[in-house]
């Protein structure tokens, strides 16, 4: 079995990212500007979605542009979008 270092090298440095003031700032400013509900379908909000990838994107992680609210099932179709346009791979979704 192969390790795969970066992975844990650039989570940790997402995971940072994330925790940062600016992130957590941009995430009260997105939760506040979207009241709570889902922008795609309008039904109660659970997460935030990046259309400019966190991983894929750093200097968009905070753009007051980048980021707006959606529900879980919303936010499957906006990851499975974005990886149509080759934005971000995603490792766990294998069909
Ligand atoms: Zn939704």
């Amino acid at each position: 079995m192969q390790k795969k270092r970066w992975v844990t090298e650039k989570s940790k440095e997402i995971n940072r990212a994330r925790n940062s003031t600016q992130a957590r700032q941009h995430k009260a400013y997105i939760w506040k500007k979207d009241n709570g509900f889902c922008r795609i379908c309008g039904a109660k909000a659970t997460t935030m979605h990046h259309p400019y990838g966190f991983t894929d994107y750093p200097a968009l992680r905070t753009d007051m542009n980048n980021g707006y609210l959606v529900c879980d099932k919303c936010k499957l179709w906006a990851d499975r979008k974005l990886e149509q346009r080759g934005g971000r791979p995603k490792k766990e979704e294998n069909k």
